[in-house]
């Protein structure tokens, strides 16, 4: 009797420490220690067992008990301690590895360009004013001194709606619209798209301009030149070089061009400026009277500056890209280039 419980402790704890997770010994306790189990068992023997012999069997089996019971107990401790490891190890956040940054978008090139122009003009004391994009052709040209068989018009490569309305090829209809409304002093700026019948690596049949206009009673080309000479300082660098070239246009007399020393080659000559070592960022020059007179302005009392610039091109040259088609293609990996 005494060997068969010490065969049965020996196989009892064999089996419970080779058991790796709860459900299996939970099974082996059962099988040992339930009420149909080996123990059980055991315990119907002790009817043959002589009266003397009772008490050493009966602590013999209770200890063989205890035994299982206990090691069942430390063995369960060891499998759920386990297991915790195993769930640590394996589901455990590395606080130190780098994050998984969202790139966050940013705004295109032509816009943060476009916004810093505004801005020093806004700072100058210039409004923002606006105007359609379909644009009647008055507005677009008649207004602003280029009748139907004016040769400037050769100039521009419009687009037709039908023979009045036209896609306005620059900015400068929102001078007249402005000064239809109100009366000097005048101090606007005005940003928008203007369309052109026009696409290479320096044109694109869509593109921006910002148009400025000055007027009042006393303004000579000194403030057109203050003006526009500040503000290409404060957009490329107080360093620049400024300079102003006889140019013409149909609604300003004198006309100028300005240009800017160049921001590749420093004035030297190079491919971009055509070894000239200048850069021209804008047109402008003293509005023409027959301007006013379109508006019903007395020439004679008011006079006034305008000015006009193209956003791709000073984008070009500031961020030193060769096409401008870069700007429409809506490449990420170009527009992430200008956070
Ligand atoms: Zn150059």
């Amino acid at each position: 009797m005494i060997e068969r419980l010490e065969d049965i402790k020996k196989q009892a704890e064999n089996e419970l420490r080779n058991a790796v997770d709860e459900v299996t010994l939970h099974n082996v306790k059962a099988r040992f220690l339930g009420r149909k189990g080996i123990i059980t068992e055991v315990l119907k023997g002790m009817r043959d067992v002589p009266q003397s012999e009772r008490p050493r069997i009966g602590q013999a089996i209770n200890e063989v008990k205890e035994f299982i019971e206990g090691l069942f107990e430390a063995r369960l401790r060891e499998i759920k301690e386990e297991r915790k490891r195993h769930i640590l190890l394996t589901e455990k956040v590395d606080v130190t590895l780098p994050g998984k940054g969202t790139r966050l978008g940013n705004k295109h090139p032509i816009t943060q360009v476009m916004e810093e122009i505004v801005g020093i003009f806004e700072r100058m004391g210039f409004e923002i004013a606006e105007g359609p994009e379909v644009e009647l052709d008055y507005y677009n040209f008649e207004a602003l001194n280029i009748p139907r068989d004016h040769p400037a018009r050769d100039m521009q490569d419009t687009f037709y709606i039908s023979d009045d309305v036209v896609l306005r090829t620059h900015t400068s209809p929102v001078q007249i619209r402005v000064m239809e409304k109100q009366k000097p002093p005048i101090k606007v700026i005005a940003p928008g798209k203007v369309y052109r019948c026009d696409s290479d690596v320096s044109h694109t049949p869509m593109f921006h301009q910002v148009e400025g206009l000055l007027v009042d009673e006393r303004v000579t080309f000194s403030d057109l030149k203050g003006v526009l000479t500040q503000f290409a300082r404060l957009l490329f660098g107080s360093h620049i070089k400024v300079r102003f070239r006889p140019s013409f246009f149909p609604f300003t007399e004198p006309s100028a061009e300005v240009d800017i020393e160049c921001v590749i080659c420093a004035g030297k000559g190079c491919r971009v400026c055509k070894n000239s070592g200048w850069l021209e960022i804008l047109g402008c020059g003293m509005v023409d009277p027959e301007v006013f007179r379109s508006v019903q302005y007395d020439p004679q009392r008011y006079r006034g500056f305008a000015f006009g610039l193209g956003v791709e091109r000073i984008t070009m040259l500031k961020f030193g890209i060769n096409d401008i088609r870069l700007f429409f293609e809506n490449d990420i990996r170009f527009l992430k280039q200008f956070l």
